[in-house]
């Protein structure tokens, strides 16, 4: 419970950030029977993606489970709209039910994140190099440098799924990062 106390201390002085605590409290339990959805191995799976570069959650099998699993809280037409990113689509749903479009997309996607198993959540250069998520095909949201075997190496994070893959490291970006850090 100490870890509670303190976080409701800081959110004492931090009043504006209450809001922003909260919703995302809300998120969490309205997301906590999420389980990770019955994929194939992780050897399939890359097989699955590389062979004609398209993202798991784009390849039409894949969609079911992820709709099945979103049903509960979002309505079908609108996952499958967020899932396969039609934005008009998602923005004309949301409004025909009154749901606020922000909040729907983060409700969506941490649903996502949770769907995906953890041995899916981590690629390296060898096993995917495009500038999209190998599993939902959304682009990353940030590049990060960590040690990596003896070297540095630049992963992207999946902005939907939040998938992280190895980017190679080239030219001015990779230097610029690496004085960074
Ligand atoms: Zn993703």
């Amino acid at each position: 419970m100490g870890k509670i106390k303190t976080l409701e201390s800081y959110l004492a002085e931090h009043e504006f950030l209450r809001e922003a605590a909260n919703f995302h409290f809300k998120l969490e339990e309205r997301l906590s029977d999420v389980k990770p959805l019955d994929l194939p191995p992780r050897d399939k799976v890359l097989k699955l993606v590389t062979a004609e570069k398209i993202p798991l959650l784009q390849q039409e099998k894949f969609q079911a489970p992820v709709l099945d699993a979103t049903e509960r809280f979002l309505p079908r037409a609108l996952s499958k709209s967020l899932l396969r990113q039609e934005n008009l689509s998602v923005k004309k749903i949301c409004t025909a039910h009154e749901l606020n479009e922000p909040l729907t997309r983060k409700l969506f996607w941490a649903a996502v994140d949770k769907l995906i198993p953890a041995e899916l959540k981590t690629w390296t250069k060898d096993d995917w190099q495009e500038n999209y998520c190998p599993i939902c095909g959304r682009r990353p949201v940030l590049a990060q440098l960590k040690k990596f075997n003896d070297g540095r190496a630049r992963w992207l994070l999946c902005g939907g799924c939040r998938t992280l893959w190895q980017w190679r490291c080239v030219g001015w970006t990779c230097a610029t990062s690496a004085t960074l850090t």
